[in-house]
């Protein structure tokens, strides 16, 4: 197997090419984006979108989807004591959520003094979501997924809240193609119209994306100014695995995890991994995330390989949590028999997912910028 002399990505990725060093297209494209990204010019563009949302006076000033987990914490920790936000943390109980991070949502939500929203959607229906992705789709977290914009796209309109800032960076996390990984509306909603459920249950739970609303919907909100704005806060400043280690312990207290111990977040992230190496055979997830750091120069490449190497190893062991997850679930062996080789790819292409910004809307928003500007 042929990988990238770089990062740790193999000849069998998609869309992958190398050039005559052996480095790939994804090193290159990620190279361009930020070896020489100028943060200075970044935190400026930021201080103006968050003086904007101070300046609409509302009740939170943002809104931040809160996970528990670090990147999220130290996004809280940063909007309330350097950037004076006023913010609201909304969180999507997805019924997997480990007793570690219950209690450190609880625990951190207390000690950074904001709001907090701990949102349950009916379970009877979202385990039924859940068993139906995995009968019909081979996965199932597209279901948490949809949650977590569910909670934002609600919060959202219920407080007419200006800015959704969240933890995510395209700097260090994976960005995983569409024919690894999706877990976009327009699938969730096709499967779940395969598996029977009614347009009106699916519509309540499933809501559309940001980047999915229509023109018309758009040029609404901004006429009746509830629009908002979305960033990844990693993308516009530093994010330093040690600062944010050390802000976190000595300064909120943080418990780390042990990692032998503590599911860190979702209870059954062992059965995802352990689905997707049915749905793609010897593809393991975290090459991705792994590549990434070797990019930003936190992992060597060395190191790397023999993690994944030690993965690879235990593919297609069956999770010690699987008994449990089928019986949380109602489902049986044979389900996830049935579901081998099923892919997101049955149901949507490229094209379902392009952002619809139409050129009437970007004139649209063109003119708007001027007639805001006079
Ligand atoms: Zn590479």
């Amino acid at each position: 197997m042929i990988r990238c002399s770089k990062c740790i990505l193999p000849e069998d990725f998609p869309n992958i090419q190398f050039d005559n060093k052996g480095i790939c297209n994804y090193c290159h494209a990620w190279d361009g984006k930020w070896k020489q990204f100028d943060y200075n010019k970044s935190e400026q563009e930021l201080v103006s979108i968050i003086d904007a949302a101070k300046a609409k006076k509302r009740r939170y000033d943002c809104l931040i989807p809160y996970s528990g987990g670090r990147d999220s914490s130290y996004v809280v920790y940063l909007c309330k004591n350097k950037y004076k936000l006023n913010p609201l943390l909304v969180t999507f109980n997805n019924l997997f959520m480990s007793a570690y991070a219950m209690e450190n949502i609880h625990s951190m939500a207390q000690r950074l003094g904001v709001d907090h929203v701990m949102f349950t959607y009916r379970p009877d229906i979202i385990k039924r979501f859940y068993s139906a992705m995995v009968r019909n789709g081979g996965e199932f977290c597209s279901v948490c997924a949809t949650g977590i914009n569910h909670v934002r796209v609600l919060y959202q309109r219920i407080y007419n809240i200006p800015l959704i800032i969240s933890g995510t960076s395209s700097r260090v996390d994976e960005q995983s193609p569409l024919e690894i990984n999706s877990t976009h509306p327009a699938y969730v909603r096709k499967v779940l119209i395969k598996s029977g459920f009614s347009v009106h249950d699916i519509d309540s739970f499933v809501l559309k994306r940001q980047n999915e609303f229509s023109t018309l919907e758009r040029v609404r909100m901004k006429m009746f100014g509830n629009d908002y704005t979305t960033i990844n806060l990693p993308d516009f400043i530093p994010w330093n695995n040690q600062e944010i280690q050390r802000v976190l312990e000595e300064e909120l207290g943080w418990k780390t995890p042990d990692r032998h111990k503590d599911h860190i977040d979702c209870k059954f992230a062992p059965i995802k991994y352990y689905l997707k190496n049915r749905q793609i055979p010897h593809f393991i997830f975290t090459q991705e995330k792994y590549s990434q750091l070797i990019r930003d120069g936190q992992m060597t490449r060395e190191d790397a390989l023999k993690s994944w190497g030690k993965m690879l190893e235990t593919e297609g062991n069956e999770p010690s949590e699987l008994e449990e997850f089928l019986c949380f679930l109602d489902l049986q062996r044979q389900d996830l028999e049935r579901s081998r080789g099923l892919s997101h790819l049955d149901y949507i292409s490229k094209k379902d997912i392009e952002s619809k910004e139409s050129r009437v809307y970007k004139a649209l928003s063109y003119l708007w910028k001027l007639y805001r500007r006079m």
